[in-house]
Parts: structure tokens; C-alpha cells; sequence
């Protein structure tokens, strides 16, 4: 059927790999281990290996990393070093013969919860994928905003505190280093008093759900940061909403609580009162807004 599409989302550790119908279903989807030592060209023939017994017109890939839009190479990666350079465009495209668009990571994963979640509606979103790395991805007059290098959208390297705690990037203070799995384990070491094993984002949202102060705070803490660099946003781009993508944004009012506190307070009333702030369930939202996006680079 060629009105479908696959998604292949790569990550650092795993690759998920979807076939997607045109509504952004999924109809098959696995998961295999990247194995970044073995170089680019040896992920793509496994992976096209698995495609290969499908029927699709087009494939979009999500990397993490800096993506040049013509070329589909990696410009700059944190967690596939030695994948810079590749043309994973040509490369995927010899080997499948259909056209194949190479993303940003959280961008083809905001692009995904807009075109579903949010189903397209929206003009203006600004969209985070909340995980071990804060990823983001912003929607501007229906369109994905890319920017002049492709490298736009970085939401996660919003300095929020000067000196503030490290970030994995290198730098201090980022609204990673609060709102990351690693910036939210740093502060129930530093919160709470029985720190839970294994310690884990859930283990902290189960333990704040039972009372336990410490962790109360920690998800406080990570709430408001998130509302203090969306509300720094939300005044630069007046959106119609805010998405929220990824494992922690299933600690639902926990965090969410706190981010409307911070919008409440904003002096500039207008452009908070109307945004809409959505965290809907999980998904394999990467593999999603890949394919989704391969359609519609194909036309
Ligand atoms: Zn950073």
C-alpha cells in the first residue's frame, strides 16, 4: 500500500522502526538495539533489512542530532559519534527506492503529536519531549520551524540560571539540567530524605502521590522550571498551545500543576490564558511524525 509510510526513530541505545497509515496509526513496530559503534551504514542494512518485507511509498528518518534538511547528514551528534557526514538521504534511498527525509529527532516527535494529537489544528505550538535530554520542536503557522540551519527549536538549552546546575550539553543551567531524568534524580538525592531503588522519574512521581515531601519538592522544582522557560516562550510566540511528549510528562499534574502557577503569575495575561496545555499518552511519537513528515515531503 503506498499511501503508508515508516518511521524509523534512532536513537543513541535503540531504534524503533513503525510502518504508519496516513492518519498516523501504527500498524507494525519493533525495536531493535542501534549499536552506534558499527558505524551508519551497518544500521541502515539492518534496517532496511526489516523494511524490506513491507509495502510502503516513503520513509522518514529521526536522528539525534543537528540535521542538514538537503543532504540528510548528521551535522552534529552527541550520541552517535562517528555518524556525522553520512548520507543517510541517498544511502536509504538507493537502498528502498523511495524518497526518504531525515529529521531532527524531537522535531519529527513534536510534528507527530501536533499532526495527531493536537490533529493539525493549532497554528502556533511549542512542542518538548521530555526524557533523559529535553528535546523540542516548535510549530509556526502550521508549519515546522526549522530555522536557518535546521538547528531550530532547541528548547532544552534555554539557560534558566547562570551557574546553575551542569547540563549534558556543557553547559550550566540549561532547563535540561532541571527537567532531564538526570536533572530530576540530581534533586531527589538532594530532596528527599528516603531516595527510592532503583531511582527512577516514575519512582519519584509514585513517592510524590504518596505524600513523601521530598518529592513533592522535586517535581515543584521541575515544574517550575519547565513553566518559567515556556512562559519566556509563550511571550515570544503568543502559541495556541503547549505539547508535553515523553515519559515525564506522565507525571501529569505533578508537573503540570506547577507550570500553571507559573503562567498564573504572569504579569502579560492574554497570551497565557488562552494557551492550551496538552500531555497526551504515550507514544512512539518520533516514529509518528517521521513518516508523517516523509508524506508530506513527497507530496
Ligand atoms: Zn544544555
Amino acid at each position: 500500500m503506498k499511501n503508508l509510510s515508516v518511521g524509523i526513530d534512532v536513537g543513541g541505545t535503540f531504534a524503533k522502526i513503525g510502518l504508519v497509515d496516513s492518519s498516523g496509526a501504527l500498524i507494525e513496530s519493533l525495536q531493535i538495539p542501534t549499536e552506534p559503534t558499527k558505524g551508519p551504514a551497518h544500521f541502515k542494512r539492518r534496517a532496511a533489512a526489516i523494511v524490506k518485507g513491507w509495502t510502503f511509498g516513503s520513509v522518514g528518518l529521526g536522528l539525534a542530532g543537528g540535521v542538514d534538511a538537503k543532504t540528510g547528514s548528521l551535522l552534529f551528534v552527541p550520541n552517535l559519534k562517528g555518524w556525522t557526514g553520512f548520507s543517510f538521504k541517498k544511502s536509504f534511498e538507493k537502498s528502498l527506492g523511495v524518497p526518504v527525509h531525515v529529521e531532527n529527532d524531537a522535531n519529527a516527535a513534536v510534528w507527530g503529536g501536533y499532526k495527531v494529537a493536537l490533529k493539525g489544528r493549532p497554528r502556533t505550538v511549542i512542542g518538548l519531549t521530555l526524557g533523559t535530554g529535553v528535546g523540542g520542536g516548535l510549530v509556526i503557522d502550521g508549519r515546522l520551524h526549522r530555522g536557518a540551519t535546521g538547528s531550530a527549536g532547541e528548547i532544552g538549552h534555554l539557560t534558566l540560571e547562570l551557574g546553575g546546575p551542569l547540563c549534558h550539553c556543557g553547559r550550566r543551567g540549561c532547563l535540561e539540567a532541571y527537567a532531564g531524568t538526570y536533572g530530576i534524580l540530581r534533586a531527589a538525592k538532594a530532596h528527599m530524605r528516603r531516595v527510592p531503588s532503583p531511582l527512577t522519574p516514575k519512582a519519584v512521581a509514585e513517592a510524590a502521590l504518596a505524600g513523601d515531601a521530598g518529592a513533592l519538592k522535586v517535581w515543584d522544582e521541575v515544574g517550575t522550571r519547565l513553566g518559567q522557560a515556556l512562559s519566556s516562550l509563550i511571550l515570544v510566540l503568543n502559541p495556541d498551545a503547549v505539547l508535553l511528549l515523553g515519559g515525564v510528562a506522565r507525571a501529569g499534574r505533578l508537573v503540570l500543576d506547577p507550570v500553571r502557577r507559573v503562567f498564573a503569575a504572569q504579569p502579560f495575561r492574554e497570551p497565557f490564558r488562552k494557551v492550551v496545555l496538552s500531555a497526551p499518552a504515550e507514544r512512539d511519537w518520533g516514529v509518528v511524525g517521521a513518516a508523517l513528515l516523509s508524506r508530506e515531503r513527497r507530496g
